[in-house]
């Protein structure tokens, strides 16, 4: 299948060389040239499990793959997470369940794509003849960087340089990234937030001074975030996924329409669920939660995107972004595909801070959408109410969502995507369920264990003792210097 860019005519042959480049080189982001209709597929899919699942819709996009290829890649990536199942679905009440999707390696549900995008990069890279050591960029919010270096860590041929904002993380993801092994990783923190160093990232990949200072040392770039077609493409499956679990468990019939709720930040987990509608599955609403940072709740209700707001650092660190790369995609599906009316938008935006969509296009928008946000008390208030009133331990950013659905509520089942272990915000969880406040992320887990029964993972309780390898912190200015120092590096 074709990739198309979301500014301009530019197109490549097949998903392989969309995953290399990670970013077309107009800047825009690349799609496919259609969505393959499953809508007659769903009991087929019912029969099989995950990593069957995954190849199977995988595939539709990246038809230039033997099914046999990515099946075994499927089910490598997905054998890594607990029990064999990275999306299991949890009943909290007749209309209201949670797919979780955080019981992979580093614990949060960026894992999903994280664990299957070394073998779409090593082989799309291979396939399109890329001779080069890929250099991966990332810029995170706290747990892609963590997922993508331990997907990437001692791959041959692949280097990784996360960037994450020193003060924008929590402790647990901060030692997460800044402990992590392999001998071709990097990992700095940039004075800023999480736009400052996507803002970073992105400026490197369209410097073509730097590719070439790169190319000279025979180095390509290559993206490990959510702009990446190899990052949406897994997360269309547990969509798909969660609707045959329901369906096979008897709590929806067959074509019933359902709601997701998505905690969201660059907005690429409600895409690819947007894209799971495109292809047939029966979804009514796709509810987009956000934080106090409720650009995007503003969006959905005027039309109008404008960064032009104050930043807040809240408790849900992976959704304190103004800027959502991924809108790009919807905007441009909103448009009917014009790639001119997406260039000038996404021009404006870098100009002026915002953007507006028509009447017509915000009219579609709602046909399939809707928006809410929480701040940070009634955050806190939910996780406390789900986990008195049915014993559920929600992480802060799934907090947001199951807030926002319920506000929402239109008696239609819903499901509510868990997006990272509670545990990896250990005070802000405790303190919310407990009253308790604890400096301390390991004393506020033992604590929080105690009082809920939920046992600590092994990959929090291991952080303790795991030695810290990288320490810098540099101004967002530098991350150019950063680079060409570490690709330089044996
Ligand atoms: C990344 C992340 C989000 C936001 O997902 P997007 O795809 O960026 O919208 C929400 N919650 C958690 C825990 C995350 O790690």
């Amino acid at each position: 299948m074709r990739f198309i860019s979301t500014r301009s005519t530019e197109n490549v042959d097949n998903a392989s060389y969309a995953i290399v480049k990670g970013l077309a080189e107009d800047g825009g982001l690349f799609v496919p040239q259609f969505f393959p209709d499953l809508s007659g597929d769903i009991d087929k899919l019912c029969e099989m499990d995950y990593a069957e699942r995954a190849a199977y819709i995988i595939g539709k996009f990246l038809d230039e793959y033997q099914t046999e290829e990515l099946l075994a890649a499927c089910k490598a990536a997905y054998g890594r997470f607990e029990d064999g199942d990275p999306a299991p679905t949890v009943k909290i009440s007749d209309d209201l369940f949670v797919l979780e999707l955080f019981h992979g390696p580093t614990l949060a549900f960026k894992d999903i794509a994280l664990t299957l995008l070394p073998f779409l990069l090593r082989n799309g890279a291979d396939r399109t003849g890329v001779k080069e050591e890929i250099l991966i960029l990332v810029a995170t919010s706290g747990d892609t960087g963590k997922a993508a270096l331990e997907g990437f860590k001692d791959q041959k041929g692949i280097k990784i340089n996360v960037f994450y904002p020193s003060d924008g993380v929590s402790d647990m993801q901060e030692l997460q990234m800044r402990s992590q092994n392999g001998g071709n990783v990097n990992v700095v923190g940039i004075k800023g937030n999480f736009d400052d160093c996507q803002t970073a990232v992105k400026k490197m990949f369209s410097d073509a001074r730097l590719r070439t200072l790169l190319a000279n040392k025979n180095v390509v770039l290559s993206s490990a975030n959510s702009i990446n077609f190899g990052r949406l493409v897994p997360q269309v499956v547990y969509y798909f996924s969660a609707y045959c679990d329901l369906l096979t468990a008897g709590e929806i019939e067959k074509n019933e329409k359902i709601n997701f709720a998505v905690p969201t930040g660059n907005f690429g987990n409600i895409l690819a669920g947007y894209y799971a509608k495109k292809m047939g599955l029966p979804v009514d609403k796709l509810i987009c939660a956000s934080n106090s940072n409720n650009v995007l709740t503003e969006f959905f209700a005027t039309g109008e995107y404008d960064t032009d707001r104050e930043f807040y650092a809240t408790m849900s660190p992976s959704m304190d972004i103004l800027i959502s790369s991924n809108l790009e995609r919807l905007i441009f599906e909103l448009s009917g595909r014009d790639h001119k009316l997406t260039e000038k938008r996404m021009s404006e935006l870098k100009k002026t801070g915002k953007y507006e969509i028509s009447a017509e296009e915000l009219s579609k928008l709602k046909e399939d959408f809707d928006a809410g946000y929480c701040d940070e008390e009634e955050c806190r208030e939910e996780m406390s109410g789900i986990f008195e009133e049915y014993g559920y331990l929600a992480d802060p950013h799934t907090a947001v969502a199951l807030k926002v659905c319920q506000d929402l509520s239109y008696g239609k089942k819903t499901v509510v995507l868990s997006t990272a272990s509670p545990y990896k915000f250990t005070q802000n969880v405790l303190s919310a369920i407990s009253g308790k406040r604890v400096k301390d992320a390991f004393s506020a887990a033992e604590i929080l264990e105690e009082e809920t029964a939920a046992p600590i993972p092994k990959q929090i309780s291991d952080l303790r003792t795991a030695a810290v390898r990288f320490d810098a912190v540099i101004d967002k200015n530098s991350t150019e210097e950063v680079v060409l120092k570490f690709v330089s590096e044996k």
